[in-house]
């Protein structure tokens, strides 16, 4: 039955119907990790994701409000300890996507500096890392958080 989400890729993605590279890390809380669906110039880039079709931050049902700042920090020491981040951005910028998901964007120490902060966004389409290599971080980050 096509309902109003049916348009909206975050839906897309916590229901299954689109596979970012990689597929769904993790599902706790209200919340689905998953890697950017979009090609990236960065190697472990992640989002949180609502399960529930929230707005942004503020819409968010009190179970994922609770679960976001564990789950955001758990992630973002994987991105670290696993892929070798040296830190690890948090932005929820919701203009395009207006589905909550907050985007963890590693930075690395080769990381250019026009790639760093919000600049990630920026990314030229040569830019782009090989399918291959975003799978394997998101790999290494699913088996880190599987290990605990
Ligand atoms: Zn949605």
């Amino acid at each position: 039955m096509a309902g109003p989400d049916d348009a909206c890729l975050a839906c897309r993605i916590v229901r299954g119907d689109h596979r970012p590279p990689g597929g769904l890390l993790w599902r706790e809380g209200g919340l689905v990790l998953h890697a950017l669906a979009d090609p990236t110039p960065l190697a472990g880039w992640l989002v949180l994701t609502s399960e529930r079709h929230a707005r942004a931050w503020y819409d968010l049902d009190a179970a994922p409000l609770a679960a976001l700042g564990p789950a955001a920090a758990r992630v973002m020491r994987v991105q670290r300890e696993a892929l070798g981040a040296e830190h690890v951005y948090a932005l929820a910028i919701g203009d395009q996507l207006r589905h909550f998901h907050l985007h963890l964007v590693p930075r690395y120490a080769d990381t250019p500096q026009r790639l760093r902060g919000r600049g990630a966004f920026e990314a030229r389409p040569d830019d782009a890392l090989p399918a291959w290599r975003v799978v394997a971080a998101v790999e290494s980050v699913r088996r880190a958080l599987a290990a605990g």
